[in-house]
């Protein structure tokens, strides 16, 4: 390869994740980058993955996509957030919503003045105080200025590939249906050559991205990556998808209801309900689970539920020699906070920010890749465990594990700071910000102390203080539309 030429990169795997690199190379590198595509329609997709977070947004931005368009296409409609119910207590609930809670000050998060208000009998709930979670509730949405209502996407995950595919290929990425029967390596450095597809071709590229899902075709059965195991902090393994008409207007948000061996999501698109389990095998059968999924879902069950089995863990580097590997291939977390998207997009974006010069790979970019997405996925993963075990259920042996078991100590550590001191801090570009107060008062956590700073206030200023956000959000909801009317129109214009 000269230093002119374009750097032909080969994804192996057309599902959301090789869709997603698809695009945004031939978008973003079309200069540079020649790109193939090689899926199987014989072996298809995982067929899930339908919950997003904001950080879409922005990867759509980036590749100048319409969002009327996107959304039309995937039968899409808007998320504010994700319901939890029965995490703390069963029949208790909560939101964590997309937005801010309150008002900080730059010294004290705004869950110190609510924490007083608390004791004095001056604040209601936490979640009062976030313009989105209180759309969510009252079911209302619309586009406001400056970004003033952050929100998501419910997606259809097999047209979202498909509107993907139809992007990329009018930039010209050449897509193969066959299946890869092997992927050989150079004997001078162990990179990945070529693929060898069962139609008789060989696909040889400079570089080669692993979309080919939980078995790791490239990354792990090539070149040997190894994968670390999460599941002692983590310990379900199994999911049951089904999908189901509509039969209500669709919420704009997700409902997470906890189970006595895991959970259930209901994900709601224009067109149908997305419908799952996910569970724990040492506690509950795969027939059970489909048993009590079959029996809990609403209207009428369009498909035949399909078991999923994996492992929580990531990957020891995403980046190895010339593969990168996104989505499923990686590594997993569970859908809980609906992240598996984000960490695709994250990893491709990064990849476009280190793409290596012709014929130039340098370790050093692979290094820095492989800690920036370790840092990631990382905290990631701590945010998700705190659901699991910051909860006061003790119904069910799962549920007394969760409770008990060890966890990462970065995350004891962030629990014992704020069930002390009230206090939360961001680490560096680490996802979630205002979601760590949200998701420890939801779970039930209250801190045994807030900042002095609050205590300067009077009690009279405290109470105007809170009344007057209860009162701006208020007042902005009632000038929202229902989902369901702003959506009709907004995809239709
Ligand atoms: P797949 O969809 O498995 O695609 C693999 C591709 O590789 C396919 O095209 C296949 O044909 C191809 N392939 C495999 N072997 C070969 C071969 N030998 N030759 C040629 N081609 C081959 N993420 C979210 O962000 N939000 C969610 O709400 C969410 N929910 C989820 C629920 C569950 C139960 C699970 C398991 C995951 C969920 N995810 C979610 C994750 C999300 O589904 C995935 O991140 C996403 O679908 C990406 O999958 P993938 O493209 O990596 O793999």
């Amino acid at each position: 390869m000269s230093a002119s030429s374009k750097t032909h990169v080969v994804i192996a795997g057309g599902g959301t994740a090789g869709w997603m690199a698809a695009a945004a190379l031939t978008r973003v590198m079309k200069d540079r980058v020649s790109v193939t595509l090689v899926e199987s329609s014989d072996i298809g997709t995982v067929g899930v993955g339908e919950a997003t977070i904001p950080t879409l947004v922005f990867f759509h931005k980036l590749l100048r996509i319409s969002e009327q368009e996107f959304m039309a296409a995937t039968n899409a409609t808007f998320k504010l957030g994700i319901q939890f119910e029965n995490w703390t207590d069963i029949g208790h609930q909560y939101l964590h919503a997309f937005g801010v809670t309150g008002k900080d000050s730059w010294a004290a998060g705004f869950q110190h003045f609510w924490l007083r208000g608390q004791q004095e009998g001056l604040a209601t709930d936490f979640g009062d105080y976030c313009l989105e979670r209180q759309a969510a509730e009252s079911g209302r949405f619309a586009h406001l200025p400056n970004n003033g209502l952050n929100y998501a996407f419910h997606i259809d995950a097999s047209r979202y590939a498909a509107f993907l595919r139809q992007l990329a290929e009018q930039e010209g990425l050449t897509r193969i249906d066959a299946k890869i029967e092997k992927v050989s390596r150079r004997a001078e450095d162990g990179h990945i050559d070529s693929l060898h597809l069962d139609n008789g071709e060989v696909i040889s590229g400079d570089f080669f991205i692993d979309c080919t899902g939980f078995q790791g075709l490239l990354i792990e059965k090539a070149l040997h990556t190894g994968y670390e195991d999460w599941s002692h902090w983590l310990p379900c393994d199994s999911a049951v998808a089904v999908q189901t008409e509509s039969v209500a207007p669709p919420l704009p948000y997700t409902r997470c209801i906890a189970h006595d061996a895991g959970w259930q999501w209901r994900i709601p698109l224009q067109h149908r309900v997305g419908n799952g389990m996910v569970f724990c095998s040492q506690y509950k059968s795969d027939d059970e689970i489909i048993g009590n999924l079959l029996s809990q879902v609403q209207g009428q069950v369009l498909n035949e539920p399909k078991v999923i089995k994996f492992r929580t863990g990531r990957r020891r580097k995403q980046w190895n020699r010339n593969c990168l590997a996104l989505g499923l291939a990686s590594g997993f977390l569970e859908p809980l906070e609906s992240t598996s998207i984000h960490l695709i997009q994250q990893n491709i974006v990064r990849f476009l920010r280190m793409f290596p010069a012709a014929n130039q790979i340098h370790q050093q970019d692979i290094d820095e890749f492989n800690r920036q997405a370790d840092f990631d996925i990382e905290h990631i993963r701590d945010f998700i465990i705190l659901h699991y075990h910051v909860t006061n259920r003790t119904d069910s042996p799962f549920w007394r594990h969760c409770r008990q078991m060890d966890v990462p100590a970065s995350l004891r550590h962030r629990i014992d700071l704020f069930r002390h001191t009230g206090r939360v801090f961001r680490e560096g570009s680490e996802l979630f910000d205002d979601s760590w107060q949200q998701v420890m008062i939801g779970q039930g956590l209250r801190p045994a102390s807030y900042h002095p700073l609050v205590d300067t206030m009077s009690r009279q200023e405290l109470e105007a203080f809170l009344g007057q956000i209860r009162q701006q959000i208020t007042h902005t909801i009632t000038k929202l539309p229902p989902h369901e009317d702003y959506l009709k129109r907004y995809i239709r214009r």
